[in-house]
């Protein structure tokens, strides 16, 4: 489902991403852990075509992200094709990013509507029950400032679903959540995973990785240090600067 070959990726001097292979199949949860600047966040950009990277391909859905194939040359998308592919990728952030000025509702029905041009109808009605799947039934009209963070989250979690991605990305989702709140928006994650959502998530909730996770990454210098199930990589890393993080990190 998405397919990340030999990426390479520079800010300036410095080499961010050195040549990182990831595979996620349909269906699959895959964890990526790593230090701070190791690059994780980037990685996910690319994959939505948020950066552009100076070599290797990445296609999501057996589709080039950003590109167009003609012969042996590649040319970038209009920017209008480029948002198009896009909405075939769900991404939520750490800090929620929810429209403050629209409702619940509205945050939730303003991509499909706009982007993808349904009726309002149809949308609201779908948008109702995935409000309804992340606990929110109650929340559809209430403002984004009046929420806690939690629930904050669950609504872009909602948010992203609207689109009916084929796969949904996730940066660090509860990092900036009190800790009472951290658990409900991993319980909705979960369920996702139970429904057999393909996703890609950043976190550093090593509980949560171990259960939900079919393939956990670790990256550190902008390089696959280690990857497999996470009975392999969390409880038994077979490199001393997997360890050496998890350690850390638990
Ligand atoms: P964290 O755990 O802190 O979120 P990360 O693994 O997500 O870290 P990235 O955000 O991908 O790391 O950043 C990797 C490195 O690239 C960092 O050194 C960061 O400062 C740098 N970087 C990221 N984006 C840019 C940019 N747009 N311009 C310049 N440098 C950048
Ligand atoms: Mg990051």
């Amino acid at each position: 489902m998405v397919d990340v070959r030999r990426i390479h990726k520079s800010f300036g001097a410095l080499t961010v991403l050195d040549g990182v292979d990831l595979q996620v199949r349909r269906g699959e949860v895959t964890v990526l852990l790593g230090p701070s600047g190791s690059g994780k966040s980037t990685l996910l950009r690319l994959i939505n075509h948020l950066e552009r990277a100076d070599r290797g391909f990445i296609s999501v859905g057996g589709e080039l992200m950003g590109y167009r194939r003609a012969g042996d040359r590649l040319h970038e998308l209009k920017e209008r094709e480029i948002l198009k592919q896009r909405t075939r990728i769900g991404f939520v952030f750490q800090n929620f990013n929810l429209f403050g000025h629209l409702t619940v509702l509205e945050n939730v029905v303003e991509a499909p509507i706009s982007a993808q041009r349904r009726p309002r109808g149809e949308v609201e009605t779908e948008a109702r029950e995935l409000l309804a799947r992340v606990g929110l039934e109650d929340k559809v009209s209430e403002y984004p400032r009046r929420l806690s963070g939690g629930q904050q989250q669950r609504v872009a979690i909602a948010r992203a679903l609207a689109l009916a991605p084929d796969v949904l990305l996730f940066d660090e989702p509860t990092s900036a959540l009190d800790p009472e709140l951290v658990g409900e928006v991993l319980a909705v994650i979960r369920d996702l995973a139970r429904a057999g959502t393909t996703m890609v998530v950043v976190t550093h909730e090593l509980g949560f990785a171990r259960e939900v996770a079919d393939t956990v990454v670790f990256l550190d210098e902008g390089r696959v240090v280690e990857q497999g199930p996470p009975a392999e990589v969390l409880d038994n890393p077979r490199h001393a600067r997997t360890r050496a993080f998890v350690d850390k990190v638990l």
